[in-house]
């Protein structure tokens, strides 16, 4: 596997998860993700609990993120994230639409890049109320695309985002 040039690197990481139990998922995924060669979980935030976005009627979302260091190279993060999805049985079909798992690689320290495969920063975690919250308790001066995370989530209608009462580790 690539390894990234510098070291280790400092990255984050959002889980989701809106199909069998979310909460339980989200915190088995911390678990099998720090597992994987070149990457170290180092925090994880409390986990809330969203109202979806995307095709109405499907069950409410748990969220959360979580603060990796890793040797990898942002590609090779982004492959291992898609490796645990599937790990959880994650089958790509309907875009926004209901999953057993979904990991999204929100900030990789040092790239901004804008491709078929990856966007970094996240191209739409500084609008969305279930990324930032969660991002907030972990990092709330984190600048992602000229605004720290306090000031994008402070700018945000509620998106009906609440605690779940417990946290991804
Ligand atoms: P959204 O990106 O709006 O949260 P999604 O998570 O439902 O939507 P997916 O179907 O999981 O979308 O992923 C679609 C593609 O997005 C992936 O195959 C991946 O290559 C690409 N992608 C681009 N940037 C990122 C990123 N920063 N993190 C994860 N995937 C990304
Ligand atoms: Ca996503
Ligand atoms: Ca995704």
């Amino acid at each position: 596997m690539q390894s990234a040039p510098g070291g280790v690197i400092p990255a984050y990481v959002a889980f989701g998860a809106n199909l069998g139990e979310p909460v339980a998922t989200l915190r088995a995924a911390a678990v099998a993700l720090a597992g994987r060669p070149g990457v170290e979980l180092v925090a994880g935030s409390p986990i809330y609990r969203t109202r979806p976005i995307g095709p109405p009627g499907q069950p409410d979302f748990a969220n959360a993120v979580g603060r990796v260091r890793t040797s990898l190279a942002a590609d090779a993060l982004l492959d291992v994230l898609h490796a645990v999805e599937a790990e959880f049985g994650r089958v790509r079909d309907v875009r926004w639409g209901p999953r057993t798992l979904d990991l999204d690689l929100i900030w990789y320290e040092g790239e901004e890049r804008s491709d078929a495969r990856l966007t970094l920063p996240h191209a739409r975690a500084h609008e969305r109320e279930f990324v930032l919250r969660p991002l907030a308790d972990l990092d709330p001066g984190l600048v992602l695309r000229g605004r720290t995370v306090a000031d994008w989530l402070a700018a945000l209608d509620p998106q009906g985002v609440e605690p779940a009462g417990t946290a991804l580790m």
